[in-house]
């Protein structure tokens, strides 16, 4: 993300010595090991192969590699307690002692196998709700609350994780834990309890609990323990300001504490910044870099944090780029003037950033020299806080090399394409919008295709079967060639096609089977991108994926997926659909360049897209969707920056799909049923359809949808593709009678919530045969 960064100020103001010495420290550190091996002994575990003794063994040997990694390389303090079997927020939840009723007994039963039930459910208790970490792709397991929860604490794993890393001679470990301000505002109301229940209202009985973790901390000979506080970087109320501020004044004033460290990060603490630089505190921890950029001149406007610690977030902690030196030190250098004492960090926990860049030995050398993972950023952390310290003159070898890649990335034809940026420099406003009105181009479309009312389609995925894995596993491990893996895909297509047409769906997909993950499949076709070997990322428990780096200007060499919707159109006469990946979601699920404002960056891969979405037209494609389901969870954690970004996500997606002609149809795709934030900007997608989460919310969505005045066609999903369970006719011709309460029938689609890749065929086959026949009973009331 690129935002506006502090002025370049004179870095030789660093030369003038510190009044504390500056030191590097991290807030958390990725978990999985250099080779995933706390992946493998977490599932081997679940599956009985791993005793709970050796998982334990594992894990420990993981900690202690990770704190001699990061002293080696020269941190002063250690994170500990930042390390999880699944996630730190469950973690929370078991240290406060808010484990959910249906899960007590197990958790009593065995610790261990009663947490992992909590994550994942069991037969007979559903797991705790799964979202995403604010604006990460790193997903947390919701707290669920109610007047009725008692707290209680339980500080075993956070002493014990102390403890080890004490024994390891480390005396300034300093344990991390999930602030109880943003505990409360991360909650749920349990089920059963008011869904206006506010979790925020329980701090008073929570906060003696974190006062008794801090005394046992204490007592195991902690010095420093850090709070994070993230949700006060969102827009917060009065009242929740007040609440953040009685907290600190609570736990600021116990006797027996250690010294508090309060973190936020993700962007600028805005409100929230006067209260905690007021709390009685011992330091806080900010982020310095993109939207959070305007903490600097915030942190000076309130005076600074006189007699306080600052710990400054200088290094991006979210992206995979190396640091700029110079701008760090110079940022570094005008905050030694606001605290008493400035220690260097990355503006988050690296846990969302992958391991070690120097890992990736098949990249070219020269461009891997551009990349910071979680392993370099540490060294980066410790070179500008001696750099500090001792003067610039100190880290000459350093900053010089890091200056020579800087320039070799600006420099690079990787990152400048003289066609790509005249091409992009000549895109107008125009560019972005279809000839036609929607009211004009429908009529066009209805004499093309003349689709029954209620039209039925899927979403694009059709179930990946055991075939094609096992395909796809052999193309890469050399055991099938290209050939051959080829002729399964084509396999498959005959398949999902013959289906469709049995079913008597109307629109057709081809089903994805070429396909492994929606933006891998096109970021391996598209230059610009990269591909990492072992640069996995967290996505949630044991679940780890490998994010594609977009380093370089985009563009598209040949056709990426007309051949295979061009094979499932050659068996069937009826439509048959293309299946695109949208450009916001190419830049959500990717490490995007930060050497350019994203917006650029998006109307590069939109531009590609374009060229593919009219070459699908090209081909005879009627219908072609192209998804943007990341549309909504790259908003913007603060209202007022969500306009800017809204508005080229929204250009971005119509610069994608307006070179089509009027009676070419396009749709488009969203998942997860919040869209309350995003319901305009859906309508300025300026698609001819787009199909929605709402099954589970009961068509709520359609409601929405004409509440606003949106003027086109929706397909609110009416099965819930999350499970198993076939949903019976009578059922989804209810959610479509409540839908055509909202839309009307020649707007309304019949569509699943979301693509069916991880669902089983004999599932898919009924639920599908299913809502075909409900569309017909509902067709036939019309
Ligand atoms: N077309 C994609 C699929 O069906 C959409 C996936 C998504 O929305 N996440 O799998
Ligand atoms: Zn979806």
């Amino acid at each position: 993300m690129t935002a506006p960064q502090p002025a370049r100020t004179a870095a030789n103001r660093a030369t003038t010595p510190p009044p504390a010495p500056v030191r590097a420290t991290v807030y958390g550190y990725p978990r999985q090991g250099p080779d995933r091996e706390l992946k493998k002994a977490i599932e081997g575990y679940w599956k009985g192969s791993v005793t709970a003794q050796a998982l334990h063994e594992t894990a420990a040997g993981l900690r202690r590699a990770n704190w001699r990694q990061l002293t080696e390389a020269g941190l002063h303090e250690v994170p500990t307690g930042d390390f999880s079997y699944y996630d730190h927020v469950l973690d929370t939840t078991v240290m406060v002692g808010a484990v959910p009723e249906r899960h007590r007994e197990a958790v009593a039963a065995d610790p261990l196998a009663g947490y992992f039930a909590m994550a994942r459910g069991t037969q007979e208790a559903p797991p705790l709700e799964m979202t995403k970490w604010f604006d990460t792709n790193y997903h947390y397991l919701v707290p669920e609350l109610g007047p009725d929860t008692v707290f209680k604490a339980d500080s075993g794993k956070q002493t014990a994780e102390l403890k080890e890393a004490l024994a390891l001679g480390l005396k300034s470990a300093r344990p991390v834990l999930v602030g109880p301000v943003t505990y409360l505002l991360l909650a749920k109301p349990a089920p059963g309890v008011a869904p206006d229940f506010e979790p925020l209202t329980l701090l008073e009985r929570l906060l003696p609990v974190y006062a008794e973790v801090l005394a046992d901390l204490r007592a195991a000979g902690a010095q420093w323990v850090q709070l994070d506080e993230p949700a006060l970087v969102q827009d917060r109320t009065d009242a929740e300001l007040e609440a953040a501020a009685q907290a600190y004044q609570a736990l600021g004033g116990l006797a027996d504490r250690p010294r508090l460290l309060v973190a936020s990060y993700f962007d600028r603490l805005g409100e929230a910044l006067p209260v905690l630089a007021k709390a009685p505190v011992e330091g806080l921890a900010l982020d310095f870099t993109g939207r959070a950029a305007g903490n600097l001149d915030a942190l000076a406007a309130v005076g600074g944090l006189p007699g306080k610690r600052l710990v400054a977030g200088v290094i991006d902690g979210r992206n995979v780029w190396i640091d700029d030196y110079e701008r760090s030190i110079a940022t570094l250098a005008t905050l030694l003037g606001l605290a008493a004492r400035v220690d260097v960090a990355a503006s988050c926990s690296l846990l969302h950033v992958p391991l070690d860049a120097r890992a990736e030995r098949r990249m070219d050398p020269q461009v891997a020299r551009w990349l910071a993972f979680a392993r370099q950023k540490v060294t980066e952390a410790v070179t500008l806080a001696r750099g500090l310290s001792e003067g610039t003159g100190a880290i000459g070898a350093e900053l010089a090399a890091n200056r020579a890649d800087l320039a070799s990335r600006a420099a690079s034809p990787l990152t400048h394409d003289k066609a790509v940026r005249a091409r992009s420099a000549a895109v107008t406003e125009a560019d972005t919008r279809r000839p036609l009105p929607f009211a004009r181009r429908t009529a066009a479309q209805r004499s093309r295709l003349g689709l029954p009312p209620l039209p039925t389609t899927t979403i694009g995925s059709f179930p990946q079967t055991a075939e094609l894995r096992a395909a796809r596993a052999g193309l890469r491990a050399g055991r099938l060639d290209e050939a051959g893996y080829e002729e399964r895909v084509a396999a498959e297509i005959r398949e999902v096609v013959a289906f469709q047409e049995e079913a008597g769906l109307d629109v057709l997909v081809h089903g994805e089977p070429e396909r492994s993950d929606m933006v891998q499949y096109f970021a391996e076709q598209l230059t610009g991108y990269l591909a990492t070997r072992h640069g996995w990322v967290q996505s949630y428990g044991t679940r780890y994926v490998r994010p594609p780096i977009l380093a370089g200007d985009v563009a598209r060499e040949r056709p990426m997926s007309v051949r295979w919707t061009k094979y499932a159109q050659s068996l069937t006469s009826r439509p048959v659909k293309g299946m695109l990946t949208g450009p916001v979601t190419m830049l959500a699920w990717s490490f995007v360049r930060d050497d350019q404002p994203v917006s650029e960056t998006a109307r590069q891969v939109a531009l590609a897209l374009r060229d593919e979405v009219c070459e699908l037209e090209a081909a005879g494609t009627a219908v072609i969707q192209v998804d943007e389901p990341a549309l909504r969870e790259t908003l913007p954690l603060r209202a007022a920056d969500r306009a800017g970004y809204l508005a080229w996500a929204t250009a971005a997606f119509r610069l994608t799909t307006s070179g089509v002609r009027p009676d070419t149809r396009i749709h488009t795709h969203m998942c997860y049923a919040e869209f309350g934030d995003v319901i305009d900007a859906i309508a300025e997608l300026d698609a001819d359809a787009i199909s929605l989460e709402a099954a589970r919310s009961h068509m709520q969505v359609a409601d929405e949808l004409a509440s606003h005045g949106y003027p086109r066609e929706a397909g609110p999903g009416v099965y819930d593709i999350h499970s198993p369970r076939v949903p019976g006719v009578e059922e989804m011709a209810a959610l479509l009678r409540k839908g055509l309460t909202a839309i009307p029938a020649d707007r309304l689609w019949v569509n699943p919530d979301c693509g069916l890749k991880t669902r089983g065929w004999p599932e898919t086959r009924a639920a599908l045969e299913n809502l075909v026949e409900a569309a017909r009973t509902v067709r036939a009331e019309l």
